[in-house]
């Protein structure tokens, strides 16, 4: 058991969040153990299961500089100066977002980045537990239930407090929320996402351009491609779940490989494993978090997708997740109780995890709906000016 009254806790969740907080408290001296209910995926190889790439900006790698983990992060980052469109047409236009490379976004891979960060924290002095499955936690005795997923077996370990980093379907919250209720709801998108691979060129690169965000807005859906520092991007197409077409309508292959000859034709020809990319990754869901309470006392506190998950057309999810890990080993170095740091760091994080909430709901409008739009490219060149 850990010293319930020194600078220990108890992570639940060993992702983007759980290893990045782990990083940074043991980088201060706390005693930090991580329940992970995965394989240890240094020696198993990543079996995350989605979202392959994602976007890290500027907000998410100064939370990495405080871990001195920006370094390694960026040794496997692609660099995406701005939106590729692709226009129904065929033509291409790159909107940059900002004036120079001072102001890009960056595509990283989701398993080498999560496994960088674990080494980072291991090396810190974390101790990582893995295929050890929150399942039930008494927070009168403090003591916490773990599973071993492959052989059914049962853990416990004590604890001071717990952190849950365990993503959007928290088992952390669950239990939290049985013991004093935090106000849960969750509001679905009608809309759902699949993703597909361009593998890379006969000569070893790129397909296509590499440092850009590749979009193809169709209106009601849309596709994008992110780069992989091997050479692949990785697509996503986003479809409603109802209507026409829909993740309804698209009932085989053959009816996806007729949308996308139909809508997104340049990109048919890269994607060689359409048919059994479509076969083989079932469509995702999406969905927003809302908590009206992040926290029990001094005995658990949320973060990240446990605590405010977002719908992903703001690229924001986890650079959010690590802005929360730097402002929560922040309120716990200030010396007060953990009830307090974890009521300062509710406060200080919540309206900013709603603000960008919000901000990605709308985006998807813009992405899929206008960025094609010659009234609201006029309107962005005014805005640069
Ligand atoms: P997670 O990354 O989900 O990690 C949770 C961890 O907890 C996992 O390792 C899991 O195995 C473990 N766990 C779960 N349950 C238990 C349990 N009971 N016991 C122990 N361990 C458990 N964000 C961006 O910033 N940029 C993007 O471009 C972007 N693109 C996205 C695209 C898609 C399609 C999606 C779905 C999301 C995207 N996001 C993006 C959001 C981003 O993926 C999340 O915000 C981020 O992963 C949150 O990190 P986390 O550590 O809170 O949760």
């Amino acid at each position: 058991m850990t010293d319930p009254n020194g600078k220990s806790l108890t992570i639940i969740g060993a992702g983007l969040a759980g290893a990045l907080l782990a990083t940074l408290l043991a980088q201060r001296g706390w005693s930090i153990d991580v329940y992970e209910k995965r394989g240890d995926p240094r020696i198993k190889g990543y079996v995350g299961g989605r979202s392959i790439n994602l976007a890290l900006a500027e907000r998410g790698r100064n939370a990495l500089r405080q871990a001195d983990a920006d370094d390694a992060v960026m040794a496997q980052a692609v660099m995406m100066r701005g939106r590729m469109v692709h226009f129904a047409d065929g033509r291409l236009q790159l909107q940059r977002y900002g004036r120079d490379d001072s102001e890009v976004i960056w595509s990283v891979h989701r398993g080498d980045l999560n496994i960088t960060l674990l080494e980072l924290a291991e090396r810190a002095g974390a101790r990582l537990h893995f295929d050890r499955r929150l399942d039930r936690v008494d927070f009168d005795a403090r003591i916490a239930r773990f599973r071993d997923d492959r052989s059914d077996e049962s853990f416990e370990a004590g604890f001071r407090a717990l952190v849950g980093a365990d993503g959007a379907g928290s088992a952390l919250r669950a239990a939290m929320n049985a013991q004093s209720p935090l106000g849960e709801r969750t509001e679905f998108l009608d809309h759902s996402y699949k993703e597909l691979e361009i593998p890379p060129a006969d000569d070893g690169g790129f397909r296509i351009e590499p440092n850009a965000l590749h979009i193809w807005p169709r209106g009601r859906y849309m596709c994008i491609a992110l780069p992989n520092d091997e050479k692949t991007f990785t697509v996503t197409l986003f479809l409603p779940n109802e209507g026409d077409p829909s993740f309804a309508t698209l009932k085989t292959t053959a009816d996806a490989r007729a949308l996308f000859e139909r809508d997104f034709a340049d990109a048919v020809p890269l994607i060689p494993e359409l048919d059994q990319d479509w076969e083989r990754n079932p469509p995702g869901l999406l969905a927003t978090l809302y908590l009206d309470r992040w926290r029990l006392d001094g005995r658990a506190v949320l973060l990240g997708d446990a605590a405010h998950a977002m719908v992903p057309f703001h690229g924001q999810g986890m650079n959010c997740a690590f802005e929360d890990c730097v402002a929560l080993a922040r309120r716990l170095g200030d010396g007060d109780d953990l009830a307090s740091a974890f009521a300062a760091f509710e406060a200080e994080r919540k309206p900013n995890a709603s603000a960008i909430q919000q901000m990605a709901l709308e985006n998807y409008l813009e992405m899929r709906d206008r960025v094609d739009d010659p009234d609201f490219l006029l309107q962005r060149e005014l805005e640069r000016k």
